[in-house]
C-alpha cells in the first residue's frame, strides 16, 4: 500500500444512540406489559451515519483516515508515465516492499526511507493524484461516493478485497529488481484502472 495509506481499523465510527423513556408520571417501574407498549422514538431506529459520508477527507481522524485503504495494494505496483502525453500506465510489477499474497507493504513504517518515491497520501494527494485507481476508498470518498460492500470497513474482514478480485492477489508478475527497464513497456496492463466490480467496467484481461 502505497502513499501513506494505511492498515490500521478506524475506531473512530460513532455510536448509535438508544434513548431510553421514562414516563414521570409512573410511580413505580412499568411491567413489562407497559413497557412493551411504550412509543419508540423514531431515533432509536436510525443507524449512525458512517464517517466517510459525514465528513471530508480534512476532518477524519488518522484512524478514521488510515481505515480508508481498504489494501488492495494496487498503487504499489509500477506505473510508467508517457513522457509525450504524461499519461499514466499501470504494470503488473510490484513495488520491491510489495507482498503479492497479503498485498500489503513490508515495512509500512520505514516505507520512505527504504523507497523515497513511496508517495505519501494526504487529502491534497488525494485530491491531485491522476493515478489512484477508480476503487480506491480515497478516491471514492473524494468523487463523494459511498464504500462498496467489499471494502473491510463496509464488510468487516479484509477477505472481501480478495475476493471481490480488487486486490492485486495472483496478478503481480514480480517485482521491480526482476526486471530490465526495456521490459518494463511489456509490462503494462489496464486491470489496476478498471473495477471488476462495475458491470459498465468490465476487466479487459490484461
Ligand atoms: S514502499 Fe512500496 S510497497 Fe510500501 S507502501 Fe510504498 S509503494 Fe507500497
Ligand atoms: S489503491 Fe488500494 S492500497 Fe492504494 S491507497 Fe487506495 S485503497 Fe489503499
Amino acid at each position: 500500500m502505497p502513499a501513506g495509506a494505511g492498515r490500521g481499523r478506524g475506531g473512530g465510527l460513532p455510536s448509535s444512540s438508544h434513548p431510553r423513556r421514562r414516563s414521570g408520571a409512573l410511580k413505580a417501574e412499568p411491567s413489562v406489559a407497559k413497557a412493551r407498549k411504550t412509543p419508540r422514538s423514531p431515533v432509536s431506529l436510525k443507524a449512525a451515519t458512517p464517517f466517510w459520508r459525514e465528513k471530508s477527507l480534512e476532518a477524519m481522524s488518522p484512524e478514521e483516515w488510515e481505515s480508508l485503504c481498504d489494501g488492495c495494494g494496487r498503487c504499489c505496483l509500477l506505473k510508467l508515465e508517457d513522457e509525450d502525453t504524461g499519461e499514466i500506465h499501470y504494470t503488473d510489477i510490484g513495488c520491491t516492499l510489495l507482498d503479492a499474497g497479503t498485498c500489503r507493504c513490508r515495512d509500512y513504517p520505514r516505507r520512505q526511507a527504504k523507497v523515497p518515491d513511496c508517495v505519501r497520501l494526504t487529502p491534497e494527494a488525494v485530491r491531485t493524484l491522476p493515478w489512484l485507481p477508480p476503487t480506491c476508498g480515497y478516491r471514492l470518498v473524494r468523487d463523494g461516493r459511498d464504500l462498496p460492500w467489499w471494502h473491510p470497513l463496509v464488510s468487516g474482514t479484509r477477505r472481501t478485497v480478495h475476493e471481490a478480485g480488487i486486490s492485486v492477489r495472483g496478478k503481480v508478475s514480480g517485482t521491480e529488481e526482476e526486471f530490465e527497464t526495456e521490459e518494463l513497456p511489456d509490462r503494462i496492463v489496464a486491470w489496476p484502472g478498471q473495477d471488476p466490480q462495475d458491470p459498465d467496467d468490465p476487466p479487459d484481461g490484461k
